[in-house]
Formats: C-alpha cells, sequence, structure tokens
C-alpha cells in the first residue's frame, strides 16, 4: 500500500515506481533494475507515455506471432515479475506458453522467490529453476536456460531484455519479441519484433489481442505478420519524439 494519491499527475508513474521498489524490499527484483526503470522512465517520457500507433501494430504483430509459434516461450525476469506478474501468468495461460526465469543477476534464491511469487498470481509450473542447456555465446548468468523452455523454442518473448542476449537467441535463429521503451538499445535495434512501449501497458494490451485473435485462422494470423515492418516501426517511434520534442519548444 502507499499513500500516493488517486489525482496526483504521475500517479501511474510513481505507482510503477514502487512496484519495482516493493519487488526489490521482496528480493524477486534486482537493485540493478531500479537503475533499469529510471531508463525505461526517461523514455517514457519522450513518447508521452501512451501506447503509440506503431506499438500498438508491434503488439498487434507479436499476438500473432505468439499464436503462430510451435514453441513459444514467455522469459521472466525480475523487473517484469515486479511489475505485471499476473498479466504474463494470463498471457501464458491463453497462449500456452510456458513461463521461463531468467536473470542477467542470478542468485538461486531469487529464482526461486521469483518462481513462488508467479505462482502466487495464478502460474503452475513456471521453468528456469533448474537449467539444463546454454545459449551458445553468451557469458552472462543469462545464457543458463532450459532445454525443453527458451532453448528449444521458436519464438521468445522477453519482456525486458538484454542487447547480448537478444543478439544470441536472434542468432540461434529464434524470433525475439521484446518490450522496451528505448527504441535506440541494442536489444530494440535487434529484435524480431521490438515493442517501444512501456510493460505495464504492453502486456495486458497484448493479453487482450491474444483474446481477440484466438479464434482466426493461421492465414490471417500470417497476414498481420507480414503487414508488420519492424524498421519501419522503430522509425516511427524516432519520428514522433523529434516532432514531440520539437512541439515543446
Ligand atoms: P541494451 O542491453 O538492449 O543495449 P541497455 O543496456 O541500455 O540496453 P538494460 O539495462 O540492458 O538496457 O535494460 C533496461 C532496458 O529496459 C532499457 O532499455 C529500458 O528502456 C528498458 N525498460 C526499463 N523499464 C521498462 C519498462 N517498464 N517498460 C519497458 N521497457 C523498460
Ligand atoms: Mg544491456
Amino acid at each position: 500500500m502507499t499513500d500516493i494519491p488517486q489525482d496526483h499527475p504521475r500517479y501511474h508513474s510513481l505507482m510503477t515506481r514502487h512496484r519495482i521498489v516493493s519487488g526489490v524490499d521482496k528480493g524477486i527484483t534486482s537493485q540493478e533494475g531500479l537503475i533499469a526503470q529510471g531508463r525505461g522512465e526517461a523514455f517514457d517520457y519522450l513518447i508521452g507515455e501512451e501506447t503509440l500507433p506503431s506499438a500498438r501494430a508491434a503488439e498487434y504483430a507479436a499476438a500473432a506471432t505468439i499464436l503462430l509459434a510451435e514453441r513459444p516461450v514467455i522469459s521472466v525476469n525480475g523487473n517484469a515479475a515486479a511489475l505485471v506478474p499476473a498479466e504474463l501468468v494470463q498471457l501464458s495461460d491463453i497462449t500456452g506458453a510456458p513461463l521461463e526465469v531468467n536473470l542477467f543477476y542470478r542468485t538461486g534464491e531469487r529464482v526461486l522467490k521469483i518462481i513462488e511469487h508467479l505462482q502466487a498470481h495464478g502460474a503452475g509450473q513456471v521453468l528456469g529453476g533448474q537449467p539444463d542447456a546454454a545459449i551458445p555465446g553468451l557469458s552472462s548468468q543469462r545464457c543458463k536456460v532450459c532445454r525443453s523452455g527458451i532453448y528449444s523454442a521458436d519464438v521468445v518473448f522477453v519482456p525486458l531484455e538484454d542487447g547480448d542476449r537478444c543478439e544470441a537467441l536472434v542468432g540461434m535463429g529464434k524470433k525475439v519479441v521484446a518490450v522496451d521503451l528505448n527504441p535506440l538499445s541494442r536489444t530494440a535495434q535487434c529484435a524480431t519484433i521490438s515493442i517501444v512501449d512501456n510493460v505495464v501497458r504492453a502486456v495486458p494490451n497484448m493479453v487482450g489481442m491474444v483474446m481477440e485473435l484466438k479464434g482466426r485462422d493461421a492465414g490471417y494470423l500470417h497476414g498481420i505478420v507480414k503487414d508488420f515492418n519492424n524498421k519501419r516501426g522503430l522509425a516511427d517511434v524516432m519520428d514522433f519524439i523529434s516532432r514531440h520534442l520539437s512541439e515543446i519548444n
């Protein structure tokens, strides 16, 4: 609970901060996660703290891509677990994509706490507790994955990703769907689908889109994916930011 008044002009942003801080207090988010959130917030300010049309198009293409996948997996880190645990569980339920905990600042204890946190929000089995495979070419702790999960996935949805691992996953031939507020990050630049939006908006949006698209045939879903152009989406965000800034001046 917080004493942030609901009519505070930055209510949503402050509540999001509060969730990250309480994630740190619970031992599910790393202290470095606070800094990552801060970097994200700065970009959120620049896009007006709203889902841009190009982000909505990316979320739609992402929903279709996950529905078309044979072995989709949702990769969860400490920030995503603190911000959207129930929504990630819901996305996993409606797509059949298992959740796998994958951390940059990995400790066995933190992985376990995140698994328990997701289960407290309704998750069944969560992967990542006993990694038995490694992503080639990565020296960070994030190389540790489950053979039945991320290692053999064809599509990996990573709400918050590190650039190195994004490149390594793409290098393994996987489609990577990333959410990253920074359109210039290595993650956004190398993902197959880059959603430049706050995870607190992107994941609930995707839940709604998956519900809408679930009954559609593969041809319809392929059409959505084909119409989406990631490079153009990123360019649109940058265009929006520069126009937005020049209008303020
Ligand atoms: P990269 O490794 O991709 O080059 P980076 O090293 O700058 O990026 P990291 O520290 O690896 O960034 O991860 C933080 C990234 O996550 C930042 O790019 C930030 O914009 C993004 N981010 C942080 N919080 C959120 C959020 N709530 N929603 C969406 N994106 C976020
Ligand atoms: Mg990084």
